[in-house]
């Protein structure tokens, strides 16, 4: 029987650069090393990607105290504040920094503004893993700005001289309202030198933007913790799905979101793992959604280097051999 039912599959989605390297880099460290690897806290958040390394010898720890004298530590994608590494330094812990290099470009612009004595206005959310990592790179200069309803509430030292960064996986609508508020109170506000949202995050934004006004329902891959996941949810809903889910996983989803469905749009974050996605397909298919359109809206090559004490490590190993 023909089917109106379809499926509208967002492209750019999944893996960004950043994620796909610090994966790499824990499984190069349990091929070259042996497990146990440790990993301050999740390489990426996602529970999937965590379960799969866990179950090849990586042990995930939420501090550096956790981790035995002398051992090998993965810092996660996220980023670590000074105050980790002086830590894993004075356990004289082998460290592997899997920051994702547009993660450390906001640290140093963090550095930089901090030297010149600004106030670093951190739009960002209190808590996460990378807003703790750049806030500690100059705790003193810096005021987290949740969101944009926090703007009325902060006071700083001088507001002819404050500077905005952002966390990578903000929702670029809010941020940009947030900066808008912020610049009504502080006019002299100066923009960092570059986008501090990252190309993955945005890119997905945009892909997930085109589809939604499309889709009565939005289904987003990707964990909980995932910032860039949620957002995403945020995202379609705002502009026009008529309802959003984020799961972990296509056993998670209900049958009572597909009732009077017939377009179901379908992205994932940027810490997902295609095969995740291939197994929603699957699930979607089974329920007589198979006719799948892919929606691109940009194309992505960037590829970062591993980190340098794998890549030390791959050279040492290959020169042995
Ligand atoms: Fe890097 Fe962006 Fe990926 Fe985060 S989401 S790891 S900042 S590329």
């Amino acid at each position: 029987m023909a089917t109106d039912k379809r499926v509208l599959l967002a492209a750019p989605r999944g893996y960004c650069a950043g994620v796909d390297r610090a994966v790499i880099a824990v499984e190069k460290a349990l091929e070259l090393h042996g497990a146990p690897i440790y990993v301050r806290k999740e390489i990426v958040h996602n529970k999937f990607v965590v379960e799969t390394l866990s179950e090849r010898g990586a042990i995930f720890v939420n501090e550096t105290d956790e981790v035995p004298q002398g051992a090998r530590v993965v810092f996660s994608a996220h980023g670590v504040s000074p105050a980790v590494r002086e830590a894993a330094d004075q356990r004289n812990l082998l460290t592997i920094d899997a920051t994702c290099p547009l993660v450390t470009k906001v640290h140093k612009e963090a550095v930089r503004f901090a030297r010149e004595d600004q106030t670093i206005l951190l739009i960002g959310h209190t808590g996460h893993e990378e807003v703790e990592g750049t806030a500690g790179e100059a705790p003193e200069h810096t005021i987290i700005v949740n969101s944009p309803d926090d703007v009325d509430f902060i006071e700083v030292p001088d507001p002819n001289n404050v500077v905005w960064l952002s966390q990578t996986t903000l929702s670029v609508d809010e941020t940009m309202e947030t900066v808008r508020r912020l610049r009504e109170r502080f006019p002299a506000l100066q923009d960092p030198p570059s986008d501090d949202i990252c190309y993955a995050t945005q890119n997905r934004q945009v892909a997930v933007k085109k589809l939604a006004p499309e889709c009565d329902l939005v289904i987003v891959v990707g964990s909980a913790n995932s910032s860039n996941s949620v957002r995403l949810v945020e995202v379609a809903l705002q502009s026009g799905a008529r309802t959003a889910h984020r799961i972990d996983r296509a056993a998670e989803l209900q049958e009572e979101w597909f009732a009077g469905v017939t377009t179901v749009g379908v992205t994932s974050g940027a810490s997902v793992p295609e095969i995740l996605v291939r197994d929603l397909l699957d699930a979607l298919a089974q329920r007589g959604y198979s006719d799948v359109q892919e929606v691109r809206t940009a194309t992505e090559d960037l590829m970062f280097s591993l980190p340098r004490e794998i890549r030390a490590d791959m050279k040492a190993r290959a020169a042995a051999s």
